[in-house]
């Protein structure tokens, strides 16, 4: 049997982390990256244990870890004038596993997602545009990508195509056209500071319509967001002036690291999501992973790590020679029962962390909010959070192959 072919749609997390799994379960793996940098826009990210889970078996070690990213943990939440609503013990060492996160700058991640992706033998086009998909059959028609590249028109076949272009995915249109990104109904601000004095570990804001973060992405970094409810599109003149206002009542440290921010390192996006994911995360040959397949809310910070989960779980289940051919169908199936519940789980908890903090009005609402949340043990929101933290990657392919095995599992 040949090398099987697979065509990656967006070097985003998603896309390199499956390219990067593929690639090492003997794929010849090509990804199509619409941006012609391969500059990540972006400012922050917290990655908690699934995702660093998922890095570990993607190669990434200890070291390579530490590198590019700072470990800390999460603390909890407090209102927004910094009192403690629901603070998490994490010195403890029965909740720390649960709580520690790293920190990483966007680009950090993904300019080392993109060289583990060269050392494993991927190909990455950049500034090729995918405009259209035909997914093809296991066992059948080969799949076809259909993109451009400085205004010449590409078809390229393959074995198994990956959809991982993100939020506003193309192969999703082309795949499953009833299904939309919706608004949140939130914007959220975002940028990466100078600093090496605060504590760097995650601290969450919860006030009026909504939420302030800040943790430690390097010995000499701090990532911030601040996301609030706010019309679509809106359009303001000075968003370091307007952030500065929105949260001038709030915490003092949180005005002064505003403060701190240049404001030409601040960035807002409307955010969006894809309320219950796509219906399968498969269809014919092609695999869909990341914002594309399942975009949550940002409130369970899962976005990343489950897009690094994905791309580890496609790499294991596809990545057997049984897979190829006959079986890719049966890989493919199972991809999609063993990820789509689980996201769909994260995306669900997402809105109702949503809905208990940044989008919950003011006045009464946050009074009883935070009076009911004070009463719970700390404990009790780790424990809540165990099974999510705790993934652990489906068992690599066994090796080597037998062809009775391969020929028995057609
Ligand atoms: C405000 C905010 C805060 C967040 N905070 C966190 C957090 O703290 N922790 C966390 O885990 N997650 C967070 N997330 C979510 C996380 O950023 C995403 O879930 C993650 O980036 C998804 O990765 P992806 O590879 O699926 O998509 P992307 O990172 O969007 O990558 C998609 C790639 O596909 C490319 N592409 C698009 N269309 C095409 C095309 N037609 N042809 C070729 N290429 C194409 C794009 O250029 C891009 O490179 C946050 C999101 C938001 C909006």
């Amino acid at each position: 049997m040949g090398e099987p072919v697979a065509t990656v749609v967006g070097g985003g997390i998603a896309g390199l982390a499956s390219a990067v799994a593929l690639a090492r379960e003997g794929w010849r793996t090509t990804v199509l990256e619409r941006r012609s940098d391969a500059v990540e826009v972006g400012a922050g990210v917290a990655v908690p244990g699934n995702g660093v889970a998922a890095l570990h078996a993607l190669g990434f070690d200890g070291g390579r870890v530490a590198r590019i990213g700072y470990t800390t943990t999460a603390t909890g939440f407090r209102d927004n004038r910094g009192r403690r609503i629901l603070l998490i013990p994490d010195d403890r060492a029965d909740v720390r596993p649960v709580v520690t996160l790293l920190g990483l700058h966007r680009q950090r991640l993904h300019a080392a997602l993109l060289q583990v992706a060269r050392e494993a033998g991927v190909a990455v086009a950049a500034g090729a545009h995918v405009t259209g998909v035909r997914p093809g059959t296991p066992g059948g028609a080969r799949a076809e990508v259909e993109w451009r590249s400085g205004g010449t028109a590409h078809l390229s076949e393959a074995d198994l195509v990956v959809g991982a272009d993100g939020m506003w995915s193309a192969v999703r249109a082309a795949l499953f056209p009833g299904v939309r990104p919706r608004y949140s109904g939130s914007t959220s601000w975002r940028a990466v500071v100078p600093d090496t004095a605060r504590d760097g570990r995650l601290a969450e804001y919860w006030g009026p319509e909504g939420e302030f973060g800040s943790l430690r992405v390097s010995a000499s970094e701090l990532y911030w967001y601040g996301y609030v409810r706010a019309p679509q599109g809106a359009v303001v003149g000075d968003e370091h002036a307007v952030a500065r206002a929105r949260f001038s009542d709030w915490a003092p440290e949180i005005g002064e690291l505003i403060a701190d921010t240049a404001p030409d390192r601040l960035m807002r996006h409307d955010v969006y999501h894809l309320p219950g994911g796509l219906p399968s995360y498969v269809r014919g040959r092609v695999a869909m992973v990341g914002d594309a397949a399942h975009a949550a809310l940002p409130t369970m910070g899962q976005g990343a790590a489950t897009a690094l989960e994905d791309g580890v779980s496609l790499g294991r289940l596809a990545g057997g020679r049984e897979a190829h051919g006959h079986g890719l169908g049966r890989a493919l199936a199972e991809f999609d029962a063993v990820r789509r519940p689980r996201c769909r789980a994260i995306a669900a908890q997402a809105v109702l962390m949503a809905r208990l903090g940044a989008d919950l009005g003011g006045g009464w609402r946050q009074a009883v909010r935070n009076s009911a949340l004070r009463l719970v043990p700390g404990g009790a929101l780790v424990r809540a959070g165990a099974s999510v933290a705790g993934w652990t990657p489906p068992p690599a392919p066994a090796r080597p192959w037998s062809s009775s095995h391969s020929a028995s599992l057609r």
